[in-house]
């Protein structure tokens, strides 16, 4: 089994930085995405040019049937994915009252079943090699709790309780579950908040600045690796201090 990950949502944001740190340590890299694909196409590219293999596969994590065609093209194309990253997901806020069945529904389907869907699909062979590694992209959100997000924080602190369950299960396989909660990272998904927001959640993060990309990037990549050989069950942040 190659060093082969698939990580979702990685055309833009904290997935495409993972894709890209993962290449630089030689993984080659199944590029997921739902919508951009030019911007998927900009992953791969980059990855290419790090030396490795890479292509984009569109697929709607929230879909299994599309999900589990995307792991057999990602076999075909690359080999069997040893390494999954669960990081496609959507935010929003709202009040809890104002929240619609639909929206509720997306926010479980995206970011929760979405995760099982992938890690699903990949794990027959991952048991099979008794190799593998998953590292689930939670939230400062999932263990805080966050107001006018409450959706979405819930969606979060369930992917934390995924990853310490799934972790004790699949242990016994060689199978290594872990997770990342990040703190506020500086991508298109908090692009949209008012300044004055920003400059709020800047203040509230002791080391003074939002994350990078990278920042998350680094600690998937640790998780994945090596030394990280007896960590299963973990939650790491990656958050400035933000919670301590
Ligand atoms: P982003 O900039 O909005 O990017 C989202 C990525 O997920 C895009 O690649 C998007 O694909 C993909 N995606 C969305 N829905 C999808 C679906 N149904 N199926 C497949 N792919 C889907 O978000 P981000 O800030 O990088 O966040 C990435 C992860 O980190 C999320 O799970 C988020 O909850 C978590 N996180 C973010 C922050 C933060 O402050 N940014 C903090 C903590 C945790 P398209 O480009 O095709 O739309």
């Amino acid at each position: 089994m190659g060093n082969i990950a698939l990580v979702t949502g990685a055309s833009r944001g904290i997935g495409r930085g993972i894709a890209l740190e993962l290449a630089r340590r030689g993984w080659d890299v199944c590029v997921n995405y739902r919508q951009q694909a030019q911007a998927a196409g900009e992953t791969v590219s980059a990855i290419r040019a790090l030396g490795r293999k890479a292509l984009a596969v569109q697929a709607d994590v929230a879909d299994s049937k599309a999900v589990s065609d995307m792991a057999c093209q990602a076999e075909a194309a690359l080999g069997p994915v040893s390494l999954l990253v669960n990081n496609a997901g959507i935010a929003g806020q709202e009040l809890f009252q104002d929240l619609t069945d639909a929206q509720w529904d997306r926010y479980l389907a995206v970011n929760l079943t979405g995760a099982r869907n992938a890690i699903q699909a990949v794990l027959p062979r991952m048991i099979s090699e008794k190799r593998g590694c998953i590292v689930n992209i939670s939230s400062i959100w999932g263990l805080r709790g966050a107001s006018c997000e409450v959706a979405y924080a819930c969606t979060k602190a369930a992917l934390i309780g995924l990853t310490r369950s799934l972790a004790l299960e699949l242990a016994p396989s060689g199978i290594r579950v872990n997770c990342v909660a990040p703190g506020v990272i500086d991508t298109d998904m908090v692009r949209g908040l008012r300044p004055e927001t920003r400059a709020m959640l800047v203040e509230e993060t002791p080391l003074g600045r939002l994350g990078t990309p990278a920042d998350v990037a680094y600690a998937v990549a640790f998780l994945a690796s090596d030394e990280a050989g007896f960590l299963t069950g973990q939650v790491l942040g990656a958050d400035g201090g933000f919670i301590v």
